[in-house]
C-alpha cells in the first residue's frame, strides 16, 4: 500500500494559508491530525467490547481505543483486519474543527474544479480512472485485508467502480449542459435554458460493507458535476478510503483538494453534517440515516439517504429453477449476506416451492466461509454483526421456522455460514429486519400476488428480483414491487449499470446515484431566459394598459375555457 508522503507534504504547506479562515486559534490544538494522516501501524488494542456496542471489532473500537498521540496530539484508531486482529492502519479522530477545516479547503478547490468545466473534469477523472485501473490488484488485496471479503468480489467491486467512474466522466456535458426550453406563449420573445450547476463542496459518508463501490457512487457522480467532496469513510474501512482519496492526489496532484479525507467514527461524520457542506451524501443504516438528517436540519443542508434493504426475490411459476436458486443464493450470501442489495427473502409459489428449495439447498451445502482462496465469503467485517444475526435466526426458529441447511450453530465472528430458513412467520424479525448476512428465508405463497403483497409489505424497498416465465411477465411483476431496483431473471443487475438510478424508497432512504439522476443529484437546475426582443405590450410593467389584461383573459377562456 501506499500512503502518499507528499499529500502530505502539500497538505503541510496549505495550513498556514486556512488557519485565518477558522474561529480564533482552534487550529492550534487539532490540525496538526492532519485529516486522513496514517500512522505507523502499532499493536491491536484490548479486546473489549466498545461503547457503540455493535461497534467493536476483533480486538478494539474507535471508542474504546486509549487516544494515542500523533504527531499533532490528536486521538487516533486503528483499522483492523477482520480475519487476524492485526492493525491495517492507524488513523486520526478528525474532530470538528479538522472537519471544517477540510471542508473550507475543499470549497477553495471547488472554484477551480468547477471553472475546468465538462472537457476539463472529464480528463482528470479518466486520469484517475487510469490510476485505480493500473492498481487493481493492489486495491484489491487492501480491501480483503481491511473489509475481510475474498480477492475476487474485490475485483468485482472495482471493476464496477471503474465503469461508473468513467460513465459520470463520459456523460456529465450530455445531461448537465444547458438545455434549451420552448418559452412558451406567454414568454416567447425570449430564449429559455435551463443548466445544471454545481452544488459547492459535497460531503460523503459511507459504510463498510462495499467500502469502494459504495463512496464512489456518490463521489463520482458529484465530482463529474462539478463539486468538491469530502469523504468520511466508516471506521472499520478508513485504510481503504484513504487509498482512494491518495489515488486521486496521484492521479490529479493539481486539484488534489477536491476529493480528501476525514477519518474517525460517528461524532466525524455528525461533524461533516455541520461543517457547512452544501450537500450530505450518506449511506449506512436508517437509524444512523435519521440522525444525520437531523444534523443536517440545523443548516438546512439537503441529504441524501441511501440506507438499508431487506429485498425479496419472487419466484413464480413456470421459472428457471436451477437460475433462481443460483441467483438466490449469490443474491443473498456473497459479501457474506452484508450487501444493502442482498436478497434476505424468497417468495416462491406453490408450484415451484419444494422443487426450489431441493436445488436452493443442495447448492447451498457446497458453499462456505473462510479467508482462503477457495472461501466464498469472508469472516463479518463488523464482528457484533454476529450477534444481530443469531438474534434472527433465534427468533425466526422460535417462531416455528426451520433451518434446512445451517441455523444459528453456524454463526462465528470466525465466518458465518450458509442458512437456510424455512416456514418463518412473516412478523419474524428474519423477515422484518435487514439480517446483514448469509441467511435467506425461503417462504411458500399460493401465486405472485400473494408474493407481491408480502414483498411489499416491508418497510424497506430497495432492491429486489423476479424469476418468472418470460421477460414479459417478470416486467410485468418487477414494476409492481415497490422498491427503486428490480432485477428480472437474474440479481443485483441494475447496480452493474452506470446509466441507471440506484436509490430506495421508504427506510431505504430517497433520492438517487448514478446515472442521469445520480448526476442531477449534485447539482442546481437554473434557469435561464435571455429577452431576445421587447414585446410592444410589457405584461410584466406598471405600464400596461387595461386593455392588455382584457385581451390575456380572453385568451385563456378561448385556449383553455372549453377543458
Ligand atoms: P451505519 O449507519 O452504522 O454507518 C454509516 C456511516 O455513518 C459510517 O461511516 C458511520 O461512521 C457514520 N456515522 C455513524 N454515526 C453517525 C452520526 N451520528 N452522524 C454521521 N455519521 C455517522 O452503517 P454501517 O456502516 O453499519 O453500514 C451498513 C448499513 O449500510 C446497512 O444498513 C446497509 O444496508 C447500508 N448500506 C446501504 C447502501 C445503499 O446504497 N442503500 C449501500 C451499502 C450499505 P462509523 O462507521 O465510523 O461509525
Amino acid at each position: 500500500m501506499v500512503f502518499g508522503s507528499s499529500y502530505f507534504g502539500t497538505l503541510g504547506r496549505c495550513f498556514g494559508f486556512f488557519r485565518g479562515l477558522l474561529p480564533a486559534d482552534p487550529i492550534g490544538q487539532s490540525c496538526p491530525t492532519a485529516a486522513g494522516g496514517v500512522t505507523p501501524s502499532g499493536p491491536p488494542g484490548d479486546g473489549e467490547p466498545g461503547g457503540r456496542g455493535r461497534y467493536h471489532r476483533g480486538m478494539s473500537t474507535v471508542s474504546q481505543l486509549q487516544p494515542s498521540t500523533t504527531p499533532g496530539g490528536g486521538s487516533t484508531f486503528d483499522s483492523l483486519d477482520p480475519a487476524t486482529g492485526e492493525v491495517v492502519g492507524t488513523f486520526p479522530v478528525d474532530d470538528d474543527v479538522v472537519v471544517r477545516y477540510t471542508v473550507q479547503r475543499a470549497r477553495a478547490a471547488a472554484g477551480w474544479w468547477r471553472d475546468l468545466g465538462f472537457a476539463g473534469r472529464a480528463r482528470h477523472l479518466n486520469a484517475y480512472v487510469g490510476e485505480i485501473s493500473r492498481r487493481i490488484d493492489e486495491l484489491a488485496s487492501l480491501i480483503h485485508r481491511e473489509n475481510g471479503k475474498p480477492h475476487a468480489d474485490a475485483v468485482l467491486e472495482i471493476t464496477l467502480v471503474i465503469d461508473h467512474l468513467s460513465w459520470a466522466a463520459r456523460n456529465a456535458r450530455r445531461v448537465l449542459g444547458p438545455r434549451r426550453v420552448f418559452p412558451g406563449l406567454l414568454a416567447m420573445n425570449n430564449s429559455a435554458s435551463v443548466e445544471y450547476q454545481p452544488l459547492g463542496v459535497v460531503g460523503v459518508i459511507g459504510p463498510w460493507n462495499y467500502p469502494v463501490f459504495t463512496p464512489i457512487g456518490s463521489i463520482a457522480y458529484a465530482l463529474a458535476a462539478g463539486n468538491a467532496v469530502v469523504f468520511k469513510p466508516s471506521e472499520f474501512t478508513p485504510a481503504i478510503g484513504k487509498w482512494l482519496v491518495d489515488a486521486w492526489a496521484s492521479a490529479v496532484p493539481e486539484g488534489w483538494e477536491v476529493l480528501q479525507l476525514v477519518t474517525g467514527s460517528g461524532a466525524t461524520g455528525a461533524a461533516l453534517c455541520r461543517s457547512g457542506v452544501d450537500k450530505l451524501a450518506f449511506t449506512g443504516s436508517a437509524r444512523t440515516g435519521r440522525q444525520v438528517m437531523a444534523a443536517c436540519a440545523e443548516g438546512l443542508v439537503p441529504v441524501l439517504m441511501e440506507c438499508g434493504g431487506k429485498d425479496a426475490l419472487i419466484v413464480d411459476d413456470g421459472a428457471d429453477l436451477e437460475a433462481a436458486a443460483d441467483a438466490a443464493l449469490w443474491g443473498g450470501m456473497s459479501n457474506g449476506g452484508q450487501t444493502c442489495i442482498g436478497i434476505e427473502r424468497v417468495y416462491a409459489t406453490e408450484a415451484v416451492h419444494d422443487r426450489f428449495v431441493s436445488i436452493l439447498t443442495d447448492k447451498a451445502r457446497g458453499l462456505h466461509p473462510g479467508t482462503g482462496g477457495d472461501a466464498d465469503w469472508g469472516p463479518p467485517t463488523m464482528p457484533s454483526q454476529t450477534e444481530v444475526i443469531r438474534r434472527h435466526l433465534d427468533d425466526a426458529i422460535g417462531h416455528g421456522g426451520r433451518a434446512v441447511v445451517g441455523g444459528p450453530g453456524t454463526v462465528s465472528t470466525g465466518g458465518v455460514g450458509p442458512t437456510i430458513l424455512v416456514g418463518v412467520p412473516e412478523h419474524s424479525t428474519a423477515v422484518t429486519e435487514e439480517t446483514f448476512g448469509p441467511t435467506l428465508t425461503v417462504t411458500q405463497v399460493r401465486d405472485a400476488e400473494e408474493a407481491l403483497a408480502k414483498t411489499n409489505a416491508g418497510e424497506y424497498g430497495l432492491g429486489g428480483a423476479v424469476f418468472a416465465r418470460s421477460r414479459a411477465r417478470g416486467i410485468e411483476l418487477a414494476r409492481r414491487m415497490r422498491s427503486g431496483m428490480t432485477s428480472v431473471n437474474s440479481v443485483v443487475t441494475f447496480a452493474f449499470i452506470p446509466g441507471l438510478p440506484f436509490g430506495g424508497v421508504g427506510e431505504s432512504g430517497f433520492g438517487r446515484i448514478h446515472g442521469p439522476d445520480g448526476l442531477r443529484e449534485f447539482t442546481r437546475p437554473h434557469a435561464i431566459t435571455a429577452q431576445r426582443f421587447p414585446l410592444p405590450v410589457n405584461m410584466t410593467s406598471f405600464n400596461r394598459p387595461a386593455v392588455a389584461t382584457e385581451v390575456l383573459s380572453r385568451a385563456m377562456k378561448l385556449l383553455h375555457g372549453r377543458r
